[in-house]
């Protein structure tokens, strides 16, 4: 009997990394998009992956542009608003 005991992939969080594929800097903020009211939410990273959510390091979180008509909203926890 071959039974495998597959971990699921969520088991690795010890440390999640920027979603930016030539990035490979330590997450530090999670962008979620809400489609419904076209805003980019820039926020403290969450604590676990979500569908719609993407995890950026520091200067990609900075760098940030939301497509054209969409609004950008950052959390003060990242830091000074404005
Ligand atoms: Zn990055």
């Amino acid at each position: 009997m071959g039974q495998a005991y597959a971990r699921p992939m969520l088991s690795m969080m010890s440390s999640r990394g920027c979603s930016k594929v030539a990035c490979g800097e330590a997450a530090v903020a999670t962008l979620t998009y809400v489609y419904a009211d076209s805003m980019a939410v820039l926020g403290p990273l969450s604590a676990r992956p979500e569908p719609h959510s993407y995890d950026l390091c520091e200067r990609h979180s900075e760098r940030l542009s939301a497509p054209q008509g969409w609004q950008v909203v950052r959390y003060s926890a990242l830091g000074e608003v404005g």
